[in-house]
């Protein structure tokens, strides 16, 4: 196989494919006989931030493990116990020399951001405030939880808290320890753009504040991890095989390589075919039958606590429609006046339609079988059509004997995303599909939505804080403004340039595309990019 899926191939007819040369090699660590087996290790850098991407499932927190010290790589000999001296006379000469030595002599502490922090509250009794002051190393405490928005939440209890709160409070306990070598097992998830920036200043200055720190980051929003290593390794393998982490590469290179699936220094493809963004021409709406039309509507709750006013618009059968904001903006209120569970204040909806809803925070926690469970939404079930449209690009064949309570948090989400367009509906409303998904997982849902939509002439309409997904994914915009928990604008649907320009120019964010790849790309902020494209007012597509 390519490497990427273990059973099927959701690709065509695959012929590969040269076997990495470090298989040659005996691995860094070996789990047990046919066992797992990691190949390289990061490279932690003081003073930098070092990022990785890849799958899940592909030894990021084995090889995380050896790094914080708690476990000895045994060199692929699983019959012995690990040993530092044969560890370093392993990577002697490379980066990771001076870092191993360190840590042989115990000089290394840790600090590390959980990549599921839906199973905090599991683990913690107690408020915001009694979990963040135990971390409180540096004195900056105070500081993060501004900065992150943390202060409204901070004696509510841990397991009150929404997952963007959580998500947040995590990511200032690891920030807030005082450590060498810190390790945040992905940053973005249930986070919103502005949000996401944030989280990723505060890291790049804790890396540029103290020389002797490194920084480690897993994540899989590409605009994100652009912005925010200084190098990158890429992770391939076979997910629950073996996994090979390559050498550090240059941020740009690395990404592109990613996505074009074909690795240069190593000679390797890890994907038959590359990811794609349309360079300078945003899908333009071909089919133009209306769905809906809807006029200006008003919502507010308890005495104008937050009021959400929606400038009237129309959505068309058979679209994807992109939606962007802030959280707490509104969006999940408009969903629910077009379903009829609300009541506009004013305005009038003369229809309601059925929506099938993926709520962001999923809660299937109960005790049944995937296959059971989807069996249940539709009698399409296991039907081949039903294989190919939904169960393959989501790759629920190895779930499907597993319990609801005992999926991870990436394959929850598939499944959830499953239920949804397996309902019968008029509007499938996806919120947040993107969160704890890989770059791959992101791309094949992303495929299996827009291919569902063609298919099924359904209409979609998809919120997500990921900038690639929306752009892979969108044939138009509907933009949320105004300020969260406060006041929401939903303006009306629009083309993808037009809806970009607005949503970017109240963040005061441009990208650009990559040359080689189309791929948008954050420009620095106050770059010579930047200002030129604020001043043209050409915050998404320039050029
Ligand atoms: P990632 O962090 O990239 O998702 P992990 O390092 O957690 O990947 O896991 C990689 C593989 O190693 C998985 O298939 C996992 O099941 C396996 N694995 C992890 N820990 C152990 C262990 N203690 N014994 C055996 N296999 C393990
Ligand atoms: P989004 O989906 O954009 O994150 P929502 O529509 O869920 O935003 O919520 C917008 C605002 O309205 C938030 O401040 C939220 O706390 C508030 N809100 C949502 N539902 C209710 C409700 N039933 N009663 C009072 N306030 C609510
Ligand atoms: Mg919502």
């Amino acid at each position: 196989t390519c490497g990427i899926c273990v059973n099927s191939c959701p690709f065509d007819a695959i012929e590969i494919i040269n076997l990495p040369s470090e298989l040659d090699d005996d691995p860094v660590h070996r789990y047990g006989d046919n066992a797992f087996s990691l190949y390289g290790l990061p490279t932690p850098e003081p003073g930098s931030v070092t990022g990785i991407l890849g799958p899940n499932g592909i030894g990021k927190s084995t090889a995380v493990h050896a790094l914080a010290g708690e476990m000895v790589p045994n060199l692929g000999d699983h019959a012995a116990d690990g040993d530092w001296e044969c560890v370093l006379d392993r990577f002697r000469g490379t980066g990771l020399q001076n870092y191993l030595e360190s840590l042989k002599d115990g000089e290394v502490t840790v600090a590390r951001k959980p990549q599921y922090v839906d199973q905090i509250p599991n683990q913690f009794d107690g408020n915001t405030r009694e979990l963040l002051e135990r971390t409180d190393e540096r004195g900056a405490l105070d500081d993060l939880v501004d900065r992150l928005n943390i202060r409204p939440v901070m004696d509510q209890d841990i397991d009150s808290i929404s997952g963007g709160e959580l998500q947040r409070v995590a990511i200032a306990a690891c920030l807030a320890r005082d450590a060498d070598f810190y390790f945040l097992d992905e940053i973005t998830p249930y986070l919103d753009i502005g949000q996401r920036m944030i989280v990723a200043r505060l890291i790049r200055e804790l890396a540029d504040d103290a020389a002797d720190r490194s920084m480690l980051v897993v994540e899989h929003d590409l605009a994100i991890l652009d912005l925010l290593a200084d190098t990158l390794h890429v992770a391939y393998g076979e997910p629950g095989a073996y996994g090979v982490i390559t050498d550090p590469k240059s941020v740009r290179n690395g990404i592109n390589e990613y996505l074009k699936g074909y690795l240069d220094n190593e000679n390797m493809r890890i994907r038959p075919s590359a990811i794609t963004f349309e360079e300078h021409a945003p899908r333009v709406a071909s089919r133009s039958e209306t769905l809906i039309e809807y006029p200006d509507l008003t919502k507010s709750y308890g005495d104008g606590e937050f009021e959400l006013h929606v400038e009237g618009g129309e959505i068309n059968r058979s679209e994807v429609l992109g939606v962007v904001g802030p959280n707490g903006i509104g969006k999940s209120t408009l969903a629910k006046l077009f379903t009829g569970d609300l009541e506009p204040d004013e305005g009038e909806l003369d229809f309601a339609l059925d929506i099938s809803y993926k709520p962001q925070y999923i809660d299937i926690d109960q005790h049944m079988r995937v296959d059971a469970f989807l069996a249940s939404i539709t009698d399409e079930f296991g039907s081949s059509y039903w294989n190919t449209e939904i169960a393959q690009p989501l790759q629920l064949e190895r779930v499907m004997e597993q319990n609801l309570s005992d999926l991870s948090g990436g394959e929850r989400q598939r499944v959830a995303i499953a239920a949804c367009l397996s309902e019968d509906a008029d509007l499938y409303l996806l919120d947040e599909p993107s969160a704890h998904l890989d770059v791959e997982q992101r791309v094949r849902a992303t495929t299996a939505i827009r291919r569902y939509a063609e298919n099924h002439d359904a209409t979609v309409m998809v919120v997500d804080h990921d900038i690639y997904m929306i752009d892979l994914l969108a044939d138009r915009l509907m933009v949320f403004d105004g300020e969260p928990a406060e006041r929401g604008r939903a303006a009306p649907p629009q083309e993808m340039r037009a809806g970009m320009n607005d949503f970017l120019a109240d963040l005061d964010i441009t990208f650009r595309r990559d040359e080689r790849t189309g791929r948008p790309r954050i420009n620095k902020p106050g770059s010579q990019l930047d200002s030129q494209q604020k001043r043209d007012g050409e915050y998404y597509y320039s050029g």
